[in-house]
């Protein structure tokens, strides 16, 4: 029988956003609850509106008092945000803004995306079944600095011309505290990581992988290897179980963590976290709001569900309930339960009853 251990109070901050957000979040919820009463874990939970819904509610993506409640929270878990209703909104006053703004105040600057193919999903995947069969790779990727971020940055007029400018900038302190959590996330998995950057063109990450090269040597257990990013790409189809940890800025980490999402058959199954430097964090899947599905029970609620494990890992270090959820998911799909973007045919279990069924999963294993 599986035990979970009594743990020290945890506040944990529910913010649903929009569009499915709402359906996968009470599942989140569900599960929460169903850990509160059947084991020892101390769960606090409190609830904010951001994106689109406290715009409707309040004027703005992100209200103070909301991320009042979040600075304080131990952890945050965060559904989607965004979709049409908001789209003709100046771009600093959208619905996304809600994203960036907890991020930057709460410095969340490490973002970590694994993709894992869960193999009762093997059809699933655009790849043939040997080369991801067993597919485990984490994605770090640095997510408050680098182009999205630097200054100065706008379009202007020279020479009687539009001109677009974005600035490419990362210092020493970025750089190495990113390098910092993806050899620690290295040691605890394979002990291969594998940094990208685009040092034959950008001096910036020349300076990335130098400082990658010095971090590396508080590490002599993890082997550092470097690779170009238009390689990564190619590689990453190609044979993508070759990678353990890769780590990279925050544009090239983007475009890299979609690539692989892909690996593992639907968006529906990704989740991530973003983690400040003590390792709180904000707990999100990886896809957005779906409008064309929302409110219709056709939410895969399980990239949510998989956020809630990476919680209990890695800001509670709880790896035991975090394996536990995990695998409530992996019987679930083994038992043959798909929801419709998973599914191969016209039946399909809907938000609800896969999220009820993964309980009842997790239920078996605590016994
Ligand atoms: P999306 O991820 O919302 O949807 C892309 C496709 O995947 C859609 O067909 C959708 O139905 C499907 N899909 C996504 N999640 C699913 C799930 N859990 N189960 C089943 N199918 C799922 O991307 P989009 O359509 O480009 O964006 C919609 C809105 O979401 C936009 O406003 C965008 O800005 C926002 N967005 C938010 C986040 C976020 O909150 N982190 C991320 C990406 C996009």
């Amino acid at each position: 029988m599986a035990k979970v251990n009594s743990s020290s109070p945890r506040n944990i901050l529910l913010l649903p956003g929009d569009g499915i957000g709402h359906e996968i979040m009470a599942e989140a919820e569900k599960l929460l609850n169903f850990l509160m009463q059947k084991t020892a874990l101390d769960l606090t939970i409190s609830t904010g509106a951001v994106g689109g819904a406290a715009i409707d509610q309040f004027g703005e993506p992100l209200p103070s008092s909301v991320l009042m409640q979040a600075k304080h929270a131990d952890a945050i878990l965060l559904g989607a945000v965004g979709g049409p209703k908001w789209e003709a909104l100046d771009i600093a006053k959208r619905p996304e803004k809600a994203l960036l703004g907890l991020r930057s105040s709460l410095e969340l600057f490490a973002n970590l995306r694994p993709a894992i193919l869960a193999e009762p999903l093997m059809a699933a995947s655009s790849l043939k079944p040997d080369l991801v069969s067993n597919l485990d790779i984490l994605i770090i990727r640095e997510l408050t600095g680098g182009i999205y971020f630097g200054q100065p940055r706008g379009v202007s007029i020279e020479n009687g011309e539009r001109v677009g400018l974005n600035t490419y900038r990362y210092n020493e302190t970025e750089i190495k505290r990113i390098a910092h959590v993806a050899f620690k996330a290295a040691q605890k998995r394979n002990k291969r990581l594998c940094s990208v950057d685009k040092a034959n063109v950008l001096e910036v990450t020349e300076l990335w992988r130098e400082v990658l090269n010095e971090v590396a040597e508080e590490y002599p257990d993890v082997e550092l290897t470097h690779m170009y990013v238009d390689n990564a790409a190619m590689q990453l189809v190609r044979q993508p179980k070759q990678f353990d940890v890769v780590v990279t800025g925050n544009m090239f980490g983007d475009i890299l963590s979609d690539i692989a999402a892909m690996l593992t058959g639907s968006i529906g199954m990704l989740p991530s976290a973003s983690l400040d430097v003590n390792g709180k964090g904000m707990f999100e899947p990886v896809h957005g709001s779906a409008p064309d599905i929302a409110g219709q029970g056709k939410a895969n609620p399980l990239a949510m569900l998989l956020s809630v494990a990476m919680m209990f890992r890695y800001s509670f270090n709880d790896h035991n309930t975090a394996n536990l959820i995990e695998q409530a998911v992996t019987n679930t799909l083994a038992q043959g339960l798909r929801t419709a973007d998973l599914s191969e045919n016209d039946t399909y279990a809907t938000t609800s009853e896969m999220g009820d069924s993964v309980i009842a999963s997790l239920e078996k294993l605590l016994g």
